[in-house]
């Protein structure tokens, strides 16, 4: 797999079938308005499938369906260590389909196949493995009240989560919420992106292979006025996981105070600060990785390093090293390996990135990159662009552009970095580079931000927290902190004769 060649991709991705059909209660079902909608390939143009375009009908059923899966007991009671092994036999399955996972993911979306199948599937697996491994490690607490009483804290299921997931990293959204979910005896209805239904459609049908009981797991492919905003409105759907834009995320919180109070975790958007101090060992490392945390992926990534604050006495050098790997990773076919970057995720966010880069080339300073290109004449694709000298309060620094576009921006002292790196009303995550131990542990300390990674960029695991601060949203994946907040505390109380 690993050894594909580029025509080998190709040809791996015409033998592929789609589904495009509903996941509800263990089957595979139209919408019941019977419309679709087209996935695209953004890399092409062309249409990938016609999808079941599911709304507020379509939601209840998958609703009901969740609801008495969870009530019968199919799954929310099933031994710890049965439903560990349906978890790790799904894990098994999606590295026995590594390959069409990864085609999906980058057929939808536009990432490179070589990242597709090298971070994203493997991700999915690992994730589902892990939480598999939690199920039957975790213990509940005993209260220490006087004799006579037992109290028995124990974490329960919450019942029907519903989960709306964002085009950027399709599977591993879809993952992250349905893994720690699923795990902790929970229903669940996933709305996928409507950019990037399909790999959400075929976990669903490995999910059910795996031995998830039908009901379980339903995925409702459809858009967000209508099918997302039915699961945030819905009477009983318990907790709403979302990914996806600040602005979204607001009316998710909305839509719990209109309608049950249902839990809403939200992760939204962000615009993350990268500091490189003078006192940095290794510039070439500082800028290999800063290139990557803006780069990679296209720069669809909630936690993308946009904000490159330099310190002046080696801010020019280190602007040379950032052109060259920028020209270094002009966008091609993602399904070539040897390209260094993808495809822009659809038109429209293709043209809302070229608007912040023309606004940009007249307020800073374009230093490389700064055009919309095609490959083979065809497709959404956008050079990696460095913008030099960004004022603090350009949009370019501070809008989140969801995009490849870097601002640099010089800083005299310490003390301006962590101030410039706070004025933000993101806090999802930043970097800080120094060999200064002293220094890393100052400033991490004050960066408002929910993951501070020192001397590398995004760093990130299935063991710690992924999440933000301020208006990144206050939502937790990952680490047994997310499997939590898949429960509710229940404390049984019970009198004997003593
Ligand atoms: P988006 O908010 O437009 O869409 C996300 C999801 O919400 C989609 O499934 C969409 O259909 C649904 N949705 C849209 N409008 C809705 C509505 N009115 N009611 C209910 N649901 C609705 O975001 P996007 O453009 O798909 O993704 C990009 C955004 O996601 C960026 O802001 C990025 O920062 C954020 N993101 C955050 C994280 C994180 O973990 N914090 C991770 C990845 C992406
Ligand atoms: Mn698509």
């Amino acid at each position: 797999m690993l050894n594909y060649k580029y025509q080998d991709w190709k040809t791996r991705a015409g033998q592929l079938t789609f589904r495009g059909q509903a996941f509800i209660d263990g089957k595979f079902t139209d919408a019941i308005s019977g419309r679709t909608f087209n996935s695209i390939n953004p890399a092409t143009g062309q249409v990938l499938s016609a999808v079941a375009e599911c709304d507020a009908a379509d939601v209840d059923l998958a609703v009901a369906a969740g609801r008495r899966a969870f009530e019968d007991g199919r799954w929310s009671r099933m031994a710890p260590g049965d439903r560990k092994a349906v978890l790790l036999k799904l894990a098994d399955l999606i590295r026995a389909n590594l390959e069409e996972m990864a085609l999906l993911d980058s057929l939808d979306m536009g990432k490179l196949i070589t990242d597709a199948v090298t971070i994203d599937a493997p991700g999915s697996a690992h994730f589902f493995q892990w939480y598999a491994e939690c199920i039957d490690k975790i213990y509940d607490e005993v209260a220490p009240t006087g004799p006579g009483d037992l109290a028995l804290i124990s974490r329960v299921p919450l019942g029907v989560v519903g989960a709306v997931t964002p085009w950027n990293f399709p599977l591993d959204m879809a993952t992250w919420k349905a893994a720690a979910a699923l795990a902790a005896g929970n229903s669940v209805v996933l709305k996928p992106a409507e950019q990037s239904p399909l790999s959400a459609l075929r976990l669903a049908e490995l999910a059910a292979e795996a031995g998830v009981p039908d009901g379980v797991f339903n995925v409702v492919p459809g858009f967000g006025v209508t099918a997302g905003q039915a699961l945030g409105l819905h009477m009983d759907v318990d907790c709403l996981t979302f990914t996806g834009s600040t602005a979204i995320g607001k009316m998710f919180m909305q839509y719990s105070g209109q309608s049950n109070l249902k839990q809403i975790w939200p992760e939204t958007g962000g615009k993350s600060p990268n500091l490189i101090f003078a006192d940095c060992e290794d510039l070439d490392t500082a800028a290999d990785m800063a290139a990557f945390g803006i780069f990679f992926n296209q720069g669809e990534v909630c936690s993308a390093n946009s904000r490159l604050y330099v310190e002046r006495s080696i801010k020019d050098a280190f602007v040379e090293k950032m052109i060259a790997r920028a020209e270094a990773m002009q966008p091609g076919d993602p399904l070539d390996p040897a390209s260094k970057m993808g495809a822009i995720v659809d038109e429209k966010q293709t043209q809302g990135i070229m608007r912040f880069v023309q606004e940009g080339k007249a307020s800073a300073n374009l230093v490389t990159g700064g055009d919309r290109v095609t490959v083979n004449g065809k497709g959404c694709f956008i050079q990696p662009t460095i913008f030099d000298d960004v004022n603090h309060d350009n949009p370019l620094a501070r809008d989140e552009i969801f995009g490849p576009v870097l601002s640099i921006i010089p800083f005299d002292s310490e003390a301006e970095a962590v101030s410039m790196a706070n004025d933000s009303i993101y806090g999802l995550a930043a970097s800080v580079w120094t060999n200064n131990l002293s220094r890393a542990c100052r400033v991490s300390e004050k960066l408002h931000v929910g993951t501070v990674s020192v001397n590398t960029v995004d760093a990130l695991s299935a063991q710690t927290p992924f999440g933000g601060m301020k208006q990144s949203g206050f939502g937790r994946d990952l680490s047994l902190h997310s499997l939590e907040k898949y429960t509710a505390l229940k404390t049984t109380w019970i009198k004997y004769k003593t």
